[in-house]
């Protein structure tokens, strides 16, 4: 509560004219800086401040600090049918995210709006940018969901509803099953099998949650905050990320229960993994019958899934 007073009362501050077009957001000792487009309204700029403020306080709320101590955030307008119709890590420009917004959309379409989520998720691993991208889109598709979650912009249940349909659409991602997960990933344009390759992902991070937070040691929480404390100037490739964060959990190498066996199960899976398992094990049923989820308050690991849409 004290650092959420912390952070709004931080957070005041104002452009006063048309012409400017930086702005700060701070936090503790992290920090954002905002480049807008020299083409939006003062108007507009502020609409699009109140955005990555709420944006930002969410991610604070979600994962109890930002993903990386500086980000840089550009804006660019564009003319489009929602409110910000791309989003994209720019590994060229360190910690810097991109977006194309519609700036005439409302406050509120923009805050309903995911891809901010989603681009701020990415910047949570040192992640090279290129190579096993399922990895990189997975952990991002996992924590936008969280984050909202988290944050009280959706209740628990809408969280679950949300991964179980995504599990369900890259399943029906079937044209090129029986090629590996990596190749398919890593050649989108060519494959077009973007829900396998995120929904896979996600069911690698959730898996690799449930699991920590059984063992009772660590979560993919703390051990993503350790990495950001070493390595959040480096730029890794997908392998050398998931070793280290083995490292940092204390596995050995290739232990079974670690980052890199999962990793490699994964990136050579010939189509869709099953998401059932866990979510048997979670206590999250599906009544599509009815419609919705129901969570079954006996199952094994229930206070887990209660943890996974609470903040840390
Ligand atoms: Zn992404």
């Amino acid at each position: 509560m004290i650092r959420l007073f912390l952070l709004l009362s931080a957070l005041i501050a104002s452009l006063t004219h048309a012409g400017d077009n930086l702005q700060r957001i701070r936090f503790d000792q992290q920090g954002l800086q905002i480049q807008y487009d020299r083409d939006l309204s003062l108007r507009q700029k502020q609409r699009l401040y109140r955005w990555l403020q709420q944006i930002t306080a969410d991610f604070v709320v979600g994962f109890g600090q930002l993903p990386r101590d500086r980000i840089r955030i550009r804006i660019k307008k564009t003319a489009a049918n929602e409110p910000v119709p791309w989003g994209q890590v720019n590994r060229k420009v360190t910690n810097e995210i991109l977006f194309l917004v519609d700036p005439d959309f409302s406050f509120d379409d923009f805050a309903s709006d995911w891809t901010a989520y989603h681009e701020f998720a990415h910047l949570l691993i040192p992640y090279r940018g290129s190579g096993d991208l399922w990895l990189s889109e997975g952990l991002a598709s996992y924590y936008q969901n969280l984050l909202q979650a988290r944050a009280n912009r959706f209740s628990e249940e809408r969280m679950w509803e949300k991964l179980l349909a995504g599990f369900e659409r890259g399943h029906e991602d079937r044209e090129w099953n029986g090629t590996d997960l990596e190749s398919v990933g890593d050649n989108l344009g060519v494959t077009r099998q973007n829900m396998r390759t995120h929904w896979s992902g996600v069911l690698y991070w959730l898996t690799m949650d449930t699991n920590l937070r059984t063992e009772g040691k660590h979560s993919v929480d703390s051990l993503l905050a350790d990495l950001k404390n070493c390595c959040q100037l480096q730029q890794l490739p997908a392998r050398q990320l998931v070793m280290k964060l083995d490292q940092l959990a204390g596995f050995k190498s290739k232990d079974p229960r670690g980052f890199e066996h999962l990793f490699d199960e994964y990136r050579s899976s010939l189509s869709m993994p099953d998401h059932k398992p866990v979510l048997q094990r979670l206590g999250v049923e599906y009544r599509s019958w009815f419609g919705g989820i129901r969570f079954d308050p006996d199952a094994e690991l229930a206070p887990v899934r209660q943890q996974l849409a609470q903040h840390p």
